[in-house]
């Protein structure tokens, strides 16, 4: 074969099939059973659970800003989506909805702030703005990391030039935009909630450029989220799809063990029991920046990745629980996603503070049995690892610790169905070993803490001849479209450019 990728996440999954549509043998190695990495479904009892994600925007519809779509629209393949426009917030200030779209948020603002209050949103929309049209400038499937990039990238330097300024701004912290308008400190708190689910840091850590990606996607006039039917693994279903019908092989159960050098270049990798696959022009890796350099012999070769990335600052893990419950008289009007923030105070990055609850079941009835509902409640990468290392998992201080540590979601999802306890069919409790273990990510991880202003996330290429990665330990991050964009990214630097300019102008860019 010629191109191995370690990892089917939806970074390895855009990756490879990208690369079987221009042609190359691909093979895709995962360790697990089910493919998706964070983004995997598993069922249970009838129930089908969203391992990780299930907050989409921008994927029902083409042309897309949104990577995903675009690397689905490139390899021609699609899914169904639901459309909804309202989540549910239980904060500080009380508890009510919300919904995206430019006008809708300043209603509620209005009702919890004021006048003044929906003046400085308003301002901080129209500073957004041209920000977001310069993130959208230059579309990121149109990078790649060779000097074929001046040609792929020439295409959107015209329109480019008058957002010089405003490119330079993304690449800074949100928080030094948000500080020049906002002085509500309830808008400031929400922003800095936005931010953390967005990057894992709060607005001082979170680039510019992703909250202009999501002030575009999110604030615009007439704009609806999307859920996939079938849940996040229908569209692990349609990129392996798409990576099988260019001829891409996806291995499940299958273990890198280590990444095998020759002459100073990476030529395959050794599964675990040992059998080796060779791969003639690249190995990429999927899984995260840690868990890479595990795969690493420690030589000369290799030295200068191992040193520069080993110290990587990591983001928190999570607590979760799936419940799959009895849906016998609960309101009409429950809301596919909650959020509950316990207290500003301490911060949006403490632990225990900040709760998701997501309950896709009531946009798509079939992730349950008839007359039930599935349900996702998770602390969003702020359960501190360290707590938990070195335990056994079927000690009694695991268990006890598991016990304790989960009564903030039952409280958070006890104010959205106060007789939960009674309802479940189904009750499974993760902690950060679990998370560990099923996605198999270091110390349980969200992904790196990579603050903006600070430092970059590196590119898909390492000093390593033959080794590129992708996902989110690359360029541009944390999240489903950041992690598609890494994969396309990895595929167009390794494809020849004359054939990464058709894909581009296939799908509209
Ligand atoms: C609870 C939760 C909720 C989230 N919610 C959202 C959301 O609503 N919207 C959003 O956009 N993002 C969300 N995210 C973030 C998003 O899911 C992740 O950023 C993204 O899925 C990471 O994808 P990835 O390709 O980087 O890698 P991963 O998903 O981490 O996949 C890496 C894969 O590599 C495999 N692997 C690792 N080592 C090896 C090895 N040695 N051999 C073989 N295989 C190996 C792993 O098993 C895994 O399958 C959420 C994440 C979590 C955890």
């Amino acid at each position: 074969m010629e191109i191995i990728i370690i990892g089917s996440g939806i970074g390895g999954l855009c990756c490879g099939a990208l690369l079987a549509k221009y042609g190359f043998e691909v093979t895709i190695c995962e360790a697990h059973s089910i493919g998706g990495g964070a983004a995997h479904s598993f069922t249970r009892d009838g129930y089908k659970f969203d391992s990780g994600p299930s907050l989409y925007s921008g994927m029902s519809y083409t042309p897309s800003t949104n990577p995903l779509k675009q690397v689905l629209d490139a390899i021609e393949e699609d899914l169904d989506w639901v459309n909804y426009d309202t989540w549910g917030c239980l904060l500080p200030e009380g508890d009510f909805n919300t919904t995206v779209g430019a006008d809708d948020f300043c209603k509620t603002l209005e009702q919890i702030r004021g006048e003044s209050a929906v003046r400085e949103w308003r301002r901080l929309q129209q500073e957004m703005e041209p920000l977001a049209a310069a993130v959208n400038a230059i579309p990121p499937l149109a990078i790649r990391y060779d000097l074929s990039a001046i040609l792929s990238i020439a295409q959107y330097l015209p329109a480019t030039v008058w957002h010089t300024p405003n490119i330079l701004r993304l690449t800074g912290a949100f928080k030094s935009i948000m500080d020049g308008v906002v002085k509500d400190e309830f808008i400031r708190n929400w922003l800095d909630l936005l931010c953390f689910l967005l990057s894992g840091l709060p607005a001082s850590g979170t680039s510019g450029a992703e909250m202009a990606f999501m002030f575009a996607e999110w604030y615009k006039p007439g704009v609806v989220l999307d859920y996939p039917i079938g849940g996040s693994g229908a569209l692990v279903d349609s990129l392996v799809r798409g990576l099988e019908k260019y001829g891409g092989k996806l291995l499940l159960n299958a273990p890198v063990e280590s990444i095998i050098l020759k002459n100073s270049r990476v030529v395959g990798v050794r599964l675990k029991g040992g059998k080796e696959l060779i791969a003639s022009k690249a190995v990429i890796s999927n899984a995260s920046i840690w868990d890479t350099l595990k795969l690493l012999p420690n030589n000369r070769v290799t030295r200068k990745l191992i040193e520069a990335r080993k110290e990587t600052p990591e983001c928190e893990s999570f607590m979760h629980l799936h419940l799959g419950i009895d849906a016998t008289g609960l309101p009409e009007d429950l809301q596919c996603h909650y959020i509950v923030v316990n207290d500003w105070q301490k911060g949006v990055t403490a632990p225990q503070n900040v709760v998701v609850v997501s309950i896709p079941s009531v946009l798509d009835p079939s992730l349950a049995p008839s007359g039930k509902h599935n349900i996702h409640v998770y602390t969003p990468g702020n359960e501190p690892y360290a707590i938990w290392s070195g335990m056994k998992r079927n000690s009694p201080e695991y268990q006890a610790q598991k016990q304790a540590r989960s009564q903030v979601m039952w409280q958070a999802l006890e104010r959205v169905i106060p007789d939960i306890r009674s309802r479940c069919e189904v009750t499974l409790v993760g902690t950060p070993l679990t998370h560990k273990g099923f996605l198999r990510r270091h110390r349980g991880s969200y992904g790196p803490a990579i603050e903006a202003g600070k430092a970059l996330f590196p590119g898909a290429n390492t000093p390593i001849p033959g080794l590129l990665c992708c996902g989110d330990s690359t360029f541009p991050g944390i999240g489903l479209p950041a992690v598609a964009a890494s994969g396309a990214i990895a595929a167009n630097t390794i494809v020849p450019i004359v054939q990464h300019l058709r894909m581009l102008r296939d799908i509209g860019l």
